[in-house]
């Protein structure tokens, strides 16, 4: 999935809003981010082949230490561990752990037989709803637009920059996956990688801003001994 992934950061903030969308957007793509680092190292493989599913042309043939569910288990583990450790909060370490778990699932979904269990275990599984591009626009939009809705609704623009630095990146991610829904096969693994590294750093960039920008009406309303600020 591709928008999908962003929208559990978005979802998950509403129910846990003392933790940054950075951490949460890391959370929800961490398995992408391993990946796209893991392509670059030479450490997992990808080939470009047109027609393999209707919208990714990508043959995703060698991700096991990114995206098997094993080690997808491992690192929500080690996420949520570490910010257990720092933060002595179990429900927002439990929320990061199944936002880091949701990518498996997702990709799952939406993957044709391609998400491995476990590293060396030759065994794939995946839903292929990226075989249809009605199906898949219908499923992961949905998805898409209710989290907006559930960001936009639990927090507020500090001003002019924090209302257009959330809805003009929103837009260029919802045409940016309207068009990559066709599925044309990218122009060489060059490209691929080098997508990957900006397209997830420079949304990580803008959560992190984004946490800045706009206030959550959750925290700024709450007043007494249960005021308390957000994870930093
Ligand atoms: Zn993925």
């Amino acid at each position: 999935m591709f928008v999908g992934h962003y929208a559990v950061g978005f979802a998950a903030k509403r129910i846990q809003p003392r933790l940054s969308l950075l951490t949460l957007l890391t959370a929800a793509m961490l398995a992408d981010i391993l990946y796209s680092i893991f392509l670059i190292a030479g450490i997992e493989h990808v080939a470009i082949s047109p027609g393999i599913t209707r919208v990714n042309a990508l043959d995703l043939y060698d991700f096991p230490i990114s995206h098997s569910l094993l080690t997808d288990v491992i690192w929500a583990a080690l996420f949520a561990g570490i910010f257990f450790l720092r933060s002595r909060s179990a429900r927002a370490a439990w929320i990061i752990a199944a936002a880091v778990l949701s990518h498996w699932l997702l990709d799952f979904i939406s993957h044709r037989p391609d998400m491995p269990l476990a590293p060396g275990v030759h065994k794939y599984f995946g839903l292929g709803l990226w075989n249809s591009i009605p199906a898949t626009a219908i499923v992961e939009g949905a998805m898409w637009f209710a989290a907006i809705i559930l960001y936009a609704r639990a927090t507020r623009a500090k001003g002019r920059a924090g209302f257009y630095g959330w809805w003009i990146p929103i837009g260029l991610l919802t045409l940016l996956w309207a068009t990559s829904l066709n599925g044309a096969p990218p122009p060489g693994l060059g490209i691929v990688k080098i997508v990957n590294v900006v397209l997830i750093s420079l949304s990580l960039a803008w959560t992190y801003w984004m946490d800045r920008a706009r206030v959550d009406n959750v925290l700024e309303s709450a007043t007494g001994p249960q005021a308390r600020g957000a994870f930093r």
